[in-house]
């Protein structure tokens, strides 16, 4: 009975039961502060509630919160009325995958796919096991992520395609990603669960 309590608690505050979109309702209504601009939405600063909670989907098999971040990300789409052909998810090096299971990015990059009825697919391969960046200088940073991904051979000529983060720290894992996709001819927009403050 008590691992069953434990089990069905908000992953975020720990406090209140579970919903079906994991966080309890007292969380979803305080946990988004969306941000909108031409070509980048996300729902918050990566910090306090918002950090737990993508911690919480990143380390700890919430894979329920991933539907409540789609929702909220298609919600802002939506309004924004971006025109969009295909979702795409950053993704994780082969390696990491295995070690955890599952693409944080992907998981929520499906949903709002679902969402907002648009083709979901991987257009992107990660070349190369880059170092954890938070871990880094910023000069190593871009060093890190010089050629991380390479495209797959799917033609993104002049398709409009959201590329799906889980958090955007110094921007370039993005940025490189984006250069691909832009070099293939497509145009890119951005959809991040959170961003990290001050950059
Ligand atoms: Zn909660």
């Amino acid at each position: 009975m008590e691992i069953f309590f434990k089990l069905s608690r908000c992953p975020v505050c720990k406090e209140n039961a579970s919903s079906s979109l994991g966080a309890c309702k007292s969380c979803q209504k305080s946990l988004f502060d969306p941000q909108i601009s031409k070509d980048l939405v996300y729902l918050g600063d990566y910090m306090a509630n918002l950090e737990r909670a993508v911690k919480a989907l990143k380390f700890h098999n919430s894979h329920r919160l991933s539907k409540l971040f789609a929702k909220r990300l298609a919600k802002e789409i939506k309004q924004a009325q971006w025109q969009i052909d295909i979702i795409c998810p950053i993704p994780l090096h082969w390696s990491r995958y295995l070690e955890r299971g599952y693409n944080q990015s992907g998981l929520v990059a499906k949903e709002l796919a679902k969402e907002l009825n648009i083709k979901y697919s991987k257009l992107l391969i990660r070349k190369k096991k880059t170092k954890q960046q938070a871990k880094l200088t910023r000069l190593e940073r871009s060093h890190n992520l010089i050629n991380a991904f390479s495209l797959k051979a799917i033609n993104i000529k002049n398709k409009k395609v959201i590329l799906v983060d889980d958090v955007i720290t110094s921007g370039t894992t993005i940025a490189s990603a984006v250069t691909v996709l832009s070099n293939a001819g497509a145009s890119v927009k951005i959809a991040s669960i959170a961003k990290t403050p001050f950059n």
